[in-house]
């Protein structure tokens, strides 16, 4: 067993960043205070999705709503997570059941999409490997190399079927020994459902955070958009690698320093894996960004641009509509989409 010497991923740092930059952009303005939004928002932070969450709501509804709001992502894991023993995917991957809910059903269909246009580089049926390694852990090691090359024979996402009878149940076969692992695409889907809640209720002006992964609803305040902070890979001093002013939209970011371990070593592991070798990507990538209008499809291309690499998955961003990208190298240079300057704050260009 190696001796590990481990970092947890700065979920805390990054949330406070955050919540400084947008605090910043609040301050006394004269004559610009919009009635409809507040100055200091109703905000709620918790640990919830082993991450940080934090909403705060500019418009003025009742704190009941955001802690409902918050609440959401509870119900969402109890259906979403690899690792609850009370899960429903956690009972789809242990063969106890092969029908599905709305939910899970939606989003093991837009994770195959993506598993399928990234040509399996990016493969939600990677939980059998990915639950060998614990990225979690205070004291995480290597898996033996025997069972991670074990593992990889249940690794194939052409495999998953999925299947909805004429009264709308929905139905899923895969074989024995498979595993989902939804990890690189929840937390954009259920801050997408947050944000249905949200408005729902009435509040038109609003910030998501899961963890870093940022969903806007409207403006901060009329003609105002809100400031958001991406961090610096592996910065533990708050300092951040680009400012953006964002409305109505998601930012997501994917990358190699939001979990990862040395070990004894000085080997760099980190938690996106390879669905061909069970490791992680040897990329020249650290960080993948991506502004979308939902934060599902930020989350899922966030990963899926990682994995394809810097060219691959620059092209990719250049064929869609409406989605930009900054991409961060790991000698620190940038990679912009041909759009995403229209979103960076002018002195941090
Ligand atoms: P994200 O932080 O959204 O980029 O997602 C990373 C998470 O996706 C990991 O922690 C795993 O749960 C999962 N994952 C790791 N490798 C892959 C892969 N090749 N394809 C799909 N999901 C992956
Ligand atoms: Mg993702």
């Amino acid at each position: 067993m190696n001796n590990i010497f481990y970092k947890r991923k700065k979920h805390m740092s990054c949330l406070i960043l955050a919540a400084i930059l947008i605090t910043s952009c609040i301050f006394p303005l004269t004559g610009c205070n919009n009635e409809l939004t507040l100055t200091t928002p109703i905000s709620i932070t918790d640990y919830k999705l082993n991450t940080y969450v934090q909403i705060s709501s500019y418009t003025n509804v009742k704190k009941d709503i955001i802690s409902e709001a918050v609440s959401l992502c509870d119900y969402y894991e109890h259906i979403f997570s690899r690792t609850l023993a009370t899960s429903e995917l956690y009972k789809v991957n242990n063969k106890e059941t092969t029908t599905l809910s709305d939910e899970l059903y939606e989003l093991i269909e837009t994770g195959l999409e993506y598993s399928r246009i990234s040509d399996g580089a990016f493969d939600i049926t990677i939980g059998s490997v990915s639950r060998l390694w614990d990225f979690t852990s205070d004291s995480p090691v290597v898996p033996d190399a025997s069972l991670i090359s074990n593992a990889l024979a249940y690794v194939d996402y052409t495999k998953v079927t999925l299947s909805t009878d004429e009264d709308g149940t929905h139905h899923i076969d895969m074989p024995d020994g498979f595993c989902i692992d939804l990890g690189a695409v929840a937390k954009g889907y259920i801050a997408d459902k947050i944000k249905t809640f949200l408005v729902d209720n009435g509040v038109k002006s609003a910030i998501i955070n899961l963890g870093g992964n940022v969903l806007c609803i409207g403006e901060k305040k009329k003609n105002t958009d809100f400031t958001i902070a991406v961090k610096k890979p592996f910065s533990d001093t708050g300092e951040y690698m680009e400012l953006l002013n964002i409305n109505d939209s998601s930012v997501v970011s994917s990358g190699t320093y939001e979990r990862y371990f040395y070990s004894a070593d000085g080997t760099f592991y980190h938690h996106i894996l390879n669905p061909k070798t069970g490791y992680p990507y040897e990329s020249v990538l650290c960080d993948v960004t991506i502004i979308s209008h939902e934060s599902t499809v930020g989350d899922c291309l966030s990963t899926t641009c990682f994995v394809l690499g810097a060219d691959k998955g620059m092209e990719l961003i250049e064929s869609l509509d409406g989605i930009e990208a900054i991409f961060m190298k790991n000698d620190g240079t940038k990679l912009y989409s041909s759009g995403a300057s229209s979103y960076i704050q002018n002195q941090n260009k």
